[in-house]
């Protein structure tokens, strides 16, 4: 971009800020690190800005192009990194396209090898093919698909932070991240102090991770968690397959023929939690279908 049209931007951004921006602080911006990028190509970080205001009239001043906060919380914000003083942080997902599967399967998306130049289209390989390189520059269209993708899992994440852990809408913030996709931040007391280890476990959950199919015997827990969730997934999809879907997920011909002769009789005890009592559909089988 030539210097006109960066001008030209600028003073579109200028105009924002001074006509139609009014700051929505974070909680507790004073201990937080602020950062922008400037026009002029320079990154501004250990910014401390105590109030609302203040930040509308830095961002008049000095019209960046970009905006940062941090959802780390610091005794001195202003102070080098190592000597900022952790006081905790917000808890952040994000959630991008980029690492959903989706039916488009990123065609859109082109990858150029830096080692070698190789071309390529669809979702970038961890090596190079022809040299094994580990460096791309990438260039990414925001198709629907990839964003609708995004929204949907955006969605079931806050669902499970609200009915797993929760959280209330007021503690949650969601954001779009500017390029597929969301960025969801939790501001609350009880997530603070939280230590890496504690913020792990919490992923690990939201993606399943050591996330065990069996089929509960005890209706009670199919009433909560990834124990509802499977069991509604289950449900929802034996109501829409036919022998060969369930095939494909690896049922037996047999069981298969049993669960779609009985389908309305299963899906009917299945829904009260009782996963038994049906000949030719076994433990194995279930487990078969929670996985999927
Ligand atoms: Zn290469
Ligand atoms: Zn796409």
């Amino acid at each position: 971009m030539n210097q006109k049209s960066y001008n030209f931007i600028r003073s579109f951004f200028s105009e924002y800020y001074r006509r139609h921006y009014s700051p929505e602080a974070p909680s507790k911006m004073e201990k937080r690190e602020f950062g922008f990028s400037l026009f002029e190509g320079i990154m501004l970080r250990h910014k401390s800005i105590s109030n609302p205001e203040e930040l509308k009239n830095f961002l008049e001043a000095s019209t960046p192009m970009d905006a940062y906060y941090s959802c780390a919380y610091y005794e001195s914000p202003t102070a080098e990194m190592d000597r900022k003083g952790w006081l905790g942080a917000d808890l952040i997902f994000d959630v991008d396209a980029d690492h959903i599967p989706t039916r488009c399967d990123k065609v859109h998306d082109e990858w150029v090898c830096s080692s070698c130049g190789f071309v390529g289209k669809g979702v970038t390989p961890e090596k190079c093919p022809i040299c094994y390189g580990e460096k791309f520059n990438v260039t990414t269209w925001p198709c629907e698909t990839c964003l609708e993708s995004a929204k949907a899992e955006t969605i079931k994440l806050l669902d499970m932070l609200m009915d797993d852990f929760g959280f209330s809408d007021k503690e949650i913030n969601v954001f779009f991240s500017g390029h597929r996709g969301y960025h969801v931040q939790i501001e609350s007391e009880t997530i603070l102090s939280l230590d890496a280890t504690a913020r792990k476990e919490i992923v690990d959950y939201v993606t399943g991770l050591g996330f065990n199919a069996e089929p509960l015997e005890s209706a009670q827990r199919i009433f909560c968690g990834w124990g509802k969730r499977s069991h509604v997934g289950v449900l929802e999809f034996i109501r829409k397959a036919e022998e060969s879907d369930l095939r494909k997920i690896g049922i037996k011909r047999n069981a298969a023929k049993a669960i779609i002769q009985n389908k309305n009789v299963l899906l009917e005890k299945w829904a009260s939690g009782a996963w038994w009592g049906v000949k030719g559909v076994g433990p194995e089988t279930i487990r078969r279908l929670m996985e999927h």
